[in-house]
């Protein structure tokens, strides 16, 4: 078991930097997810954990340990990698023996260990096979039981189900989760899908080229998006942003959009009268309403009607933004119809529109987020991956 600590890491390529002012701690037994779009620094960041690429500047450390000096195979971490990594010429079994077979681990004990981890991934009945005899979805099963066997102090996951197909990916992802419950082993997982890091993290390190944009549990960065980029980043249907100045209003605030003004309180929000702003609301938080409520209403002419299962998205035009809601199927209006939805004042975001930071208030007992600024390369080698996962026995 260990803990991940990153210190004002850094990496450059030649004159390019990628990363930098990199701060993190990974606390014994979580498992944290770096999420952000392709590019902006995930991999090299675990790769810089996993001792794959040169810390440029700053230090990683695991269990207090600086590690940047130590050769992956020193530092107790197992990689798995999104094209699984696996020796072809051979059988699953031998493929996970390997890296046991090259620490010299009695054979004996090879075996327990193999049987263990198979019966976890249910594995058995693949053992004697080869790669190319077994689904995506069971290489990649494999390729974890190679890491397991290793009884890593970290797991280290890039992006290990991307080459799955949608149901797959689904069923491995509740398999990892059910893994991490009961190995409880300190895990960094690399990935851009929102709904892989919404559901697998205690925390999420939602990164934009290469700078951290929010650390926290995912229902935080969900409800309490503190950037721009973060609440548009997260959340599927996608948040709706309509730009707005804000002046005063009696006691509250009037929020004024080119088509229509939204009247709010305000005191969760640090608003200055004149600033322009932008507001968002996500397509479940907008509510159907008649035309009895006339206060906050984001009204048009629903002109995308989509079913989605148990919803249906309604899209309409606000000025030149695009506004969608997500209402259920049995109250799905018509095509071409005028829909009206009511805007709740605890149901929306403000973000300034020069810095795109959020303007709400941060609660007197809420701990600043740890904040960390912080970075691929594809055809990783089989042999890579036996000297990331070599690992002392502790
Ligand atoms: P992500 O994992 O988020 O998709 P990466 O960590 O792979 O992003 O890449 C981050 C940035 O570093 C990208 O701009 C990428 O082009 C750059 N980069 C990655 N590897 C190298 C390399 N070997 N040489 C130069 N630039 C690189």
């Amino acid at each position: 078991m260990a803990r991940i600590r990153c210190s004002d890491v850094g990496k450059s390529y030649g004159s390019t930097r990628v990363i930098s002012g990199f701060d993190l701690e990974v606390a014994d037994h979580e498992f944290v997810v770096f999420l952000g779009p392709s590019g902006c620094g995930k991999s090299t960041i675990l790769r810089m954990i996993a001792g794959l690429e040169e810390i440029s500047e700053g230090t990683v450390s695991i269990d207090g340990i600086v590690v940047n000096e130590l050769e992956p195979r020193e530092r107790g971490v197992a990689m798995v990698f999104q094209n699984y990594a696996l020796y072809p010429h051979m059988t699953i079994r031998d493929n996970i023996a390997f890296g046991l077979r090259r620490m010299r681990v009695p054979a004996l004990e090879i075996d327990d260990r193999i049987a263990e981890a198979a019966e976890l991934l249910g594995l058995e009945p693949y053992l004697e096979r080869r790669p190319a005899e077994l689904s995506g979805g069971q290489q990649q099963r494999a390729a974890i039981a190679r890491a397991i066997v290793k009884t890593p102090r970290v797991f280290l996951f890039d992006e290990p189900l991307s080459n799955l197909d949608a149901k797959l990916r689904n069923h491995m992802r509740v398999e990892i989760a059910r893994l991490h419950q009961r190995l409880r082993t300190t895990t960094i997982y690399v990935t851009h899908d929102q709904l892989e890091a919404m559901t697998l993290a205690d925390r999420i390190v939602l990164l934009n080229a290469g700078r951290v944009e929010q650390v926290g549990r995912p229902e935080e960065i969900y409800e309490r998006p503190t950037s721009l980029f973060v609440a548009g980043f997260i959340g599927s249907p996608a948040m709706n942003f309509i730009d707005v100045t804000v002046e005063r209003d009696g006691a509250g605030w009037a929020l004024a959009s080119d088509l229509t003004t939204f009247r709010i309180g305000g005191s969760g929000f640090d608003l200055q009268p004149g600033c322009r702003a932008v507001l968002g609301v996500r397509p479940a938080d907008l509510r159907l309403t008649t035309p009895d409520t006339k206060a906050n209403i984001l009204a048009g002419t629903a002109d995308l009607i989509e079913f989605h299962g148990d919803g249906v998205l309604v899209t309409f035009a606000h000025g030149d933004r695009e506004v969608s809601a997500l209402v259920s199927a049995g109250n799905a209006p018509a095509a071409r119809s005028h829909v009206r939805f009511a805007l709740a004042e605890d149901r929306i975001h403000l973000f300034g529109a020069d810095h795109g930071r959020t303007l709400r208030r941060r609660p007197a007992a809420e701990p600043a987020a740890i904040d960390f600024a912080g970075i691929e390369p594809a055809g990783i080698e089989p042999a890579e991956v036996e000297t990331v996962v070599g690992l002392r026995i502790a």
